[in-house]
C-alpha cells in the first residue's frame, strides 16, 4: 500500500505542535482557507486541474484536523472530501504541498448481547448506551422479524463494525448479523450494506427490464374506399348478363365479347349517373341504340345503352345519382334492359369490380399485430457480503463470552500520518 502509516503520534508530544479538531466554516472556499492561513496563493496553481475539481467537495460544517506549530503556523491540514478520501495540505520547508490521500480509519468488530425486557430498540439503547447502535439494530430487524412477538426473556446478539478516527466515530455503526432468540428458537438476520435485514444470506433486488411485447387484435378497417365512390346505375339492380371477353350472342348467334353488364329492367326505369362527370355524348350509336357516355375523374368512362329516353346533352355536368335517361330496348337488344359499360384509360373492364350496391365505404375485419414497449420488474438474488463469516464469528463469541462487549468512546487521541511526513 502506498500510504503506510509510519507514525502514530500522540498529539501532545508533536514537537510542541498542536493538533486541533476543526469545523469547516459555512461557505468558505479552499482559496479563502489558504489565504487565512498565510499559504502562498501559488499553491493553488500548482494543483492539477483534476485535483482542483475535488476542492468543491469539501462540505460545510465537516470536521477536519489542523496541526500548527508553537507560532501558530499551519503544518498540516487533513480535510475530508467524502467518506474515504481527504485533502492533505502540508508545510514543506518554506513552501506548501498538496495531496489527496485516503482517510485512515481503525475498523473493529464488536459484539453485543441484549436481553429483551420491552422491545429491541429500547433494550439495546439501554444495554449498550449508544443510540446509533440501537437505531441500526432496530432498522435491521424491521421487516425481517415481527418485533411485536418478542417476549420478556428473549435475547438478541449481534456483531457490528465501527470505524474510529482519532478517537471519534465518523460514521454510523454497521450491524453485520443478528441472532434472535425467541421462545427458545434461534433465527439469524443478515444485514446488507444499507443496514436492512434479511432472514436469508441472499436478498432479492428488483430491476427494470424494457422490451417489446407482441399484441394481436382485430379491428374493422376500410376495405377499399377508392372504388366504392361509384354508385349503381339503377335503384334496383338485377344482373342478367355479366362482363365477358367471349360469350354466345343470342341475337347475332355467334361468339362476341360482352364489354359490360346487363341489368334487367322494365322499359322506362330511371337510369342514374354512377358518379359525378361530364356528358361526352348522348344520342344514337349503332348496335347500342340510344346511348349516353360520361367522363369521370381517374380516367373512367361509363356507358349506358338501349335507352328509351335520354335526359342529358353532350357537355353537361352531371351529379352522382342524377337521372340521365330511361331504360329501353333500342339498338341490337333482345328485350328491355340496361347495358352498362365501364372503361378505364381506354380499356373495357368488368363494371362489377368497381360498382358497389352502396356507396358507403365497406369495412372488413382485419388482424393487426403491434409491438408495444413494455417495462417489467425482475428480481435477482444477491448474496449479503460476509454473511456466513459474521455468523460464525457471532457464534464463536457467544461460546467464549456470554457477556456483552460494547465499544465505548475512549480518549485515545492519535494522528495517523503518511510516509511523507517530516517531523
Ligand atoms: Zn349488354
Amino acid at each position: 500500500m502506498k500510504y503506510l502509516i509510519l507514525a502514530i503520534l500522540a498529539m501532545h508530544t508533536l514537537f510542541g505542535a498542536k493538533v486541533t479538531y476543526e469545523k469547516w466554516k459555512d461557505g468558505i472556499s479552499f482559496s479563502q482557507y489558504l489565504s487565512s492561513h498565510n499559504v502562498p496563493p501559488t499553491l493553488l496553481s500548482s494543483i492539477s486541474e483534476e485535483d482542483q475539481t475535488f476542492l468543491s467537495d469539501i462540505r460545510s460544517n465537516s470536521h477536519y484536523y489542523e496541526a500548527k506549530d508553537a507560532d501558530g503556523t499551519l503544518l498540516h491540514a487533513l480535510i475530508p472530501i467524502g467518506k474515504e478520501m481527504q485533502i492533505h495540505l502540508y508545510k514543506d520547508g518554506e513552501a506548501y504541498g498538496f495531496d489527496i490521500i485516503p482517510i485512515e480509519y481503525k475498523e473493529n468488530d464488536y459484539y453485543g448481547k441484549v436481553e429483551i425486557k420491552s422491545n429491541p430498540y429500547a433494550d439495546t439503547q439501554q444495554a449498550v448506551n449508544q443510540q446509533n447502535i440501537a437505531k441500526r439494530v432496530g432498522q435491521a430487524l424491521k421487516g425481517a422479524v415481527n418485533t411485536k412477538k418478542f417476549q420478556p426473556g428473549d435475547e438478541i446478539a449481534f456483531v457490528y463494525q465501527q470505524r474510529t478516527r482519532l478517537g471519534k466515530l465518523p460514521h454510523m455503526p454497521d450491524i453485520k448479523v443478528i441472532k434472535v432468540m425467541t421462545g427458545g428458537k434461534e433465527q439469524f438476520i443478515y444485514v446488507d450494506e444499507e443496514g436492512y435485514g434479511y432472514d436469508d444470506t441472499q436478498k432479492s433486488i428488483s430491476y427494470q427490464v424494457t422490451g417489446k411485447k407482441k399484441v394481436v387484435f382485430t379491428r374493422r378497417v376500410p376495405s377499399s374506399g377508392k372504388e366504392a365512390v361509384f354508385g349503381m346505375p339503377l335503384h334496383n339492380n338485377r344482373v342478367t348478363s355479366g362482363f365477358s371477353y367471349r360469350r354466345w350472342h343470342p341475337v347475332l348467334r355467334r361468339y362476341r365479347p360482352h364489354h359490360g353488364t346487363d341489368f334487367g329492367a322494365r322499359k322506362g326505369t330511371p337510369i342514374l349517373a354512377v358518379n359525378d362527370g361530364r356528358v361526352i355524348d348522348a344520342g344514337w350509336k349503332a348496335g347500342y341504340g340510344n346511348t349516353i357516355r360520361l367522363q369521370h375523374t381517374g380516367g373512367y368512362v361509363s356507358l349506358y345503352a338501349h335507352l328509351s329516353k335520354i335526359r342529358c346533352n353532350a357537355g353537361r355536368r352531371v351529379k352522382k345519382g342524377e337521372v340521365i335517361g330511361y331504360t329501353g330496348n333500342t339498338g341490337v337488344s333482345s328485350g328491355p334492359h340496361l347495358h352498362f359499360g365501364l372503361m378505364k384509360q381506354g380499356r373495357w373492364m368488368d363494371p362489377m369490380k368497381v360498382l358497389r350496391k352502396e356507396s358507403r365505404v365497406a369495412t372488413v375485419l382485419k388482424k393487426i399485430t403491434k409491438y408495444e414497449d413494455v417495462t417489467t420488474t425482475k428480481y435477482k438474488k444477491v448474496e449479503i457480503k460476509d454473511a456466513q463469516k459474521y455468523r460464525k464469528a457471532l457464534l464463536a463469541y457467544q461460546d467464549q463470552n456470554a457477556s456483552s462487549h460494547v465499544w465505548g468512546i475512549t480518549q485515545l487521541q492519535s494522528v495517523y500520518l503518511n510516509d511523507r511526513e517530516k517531523f
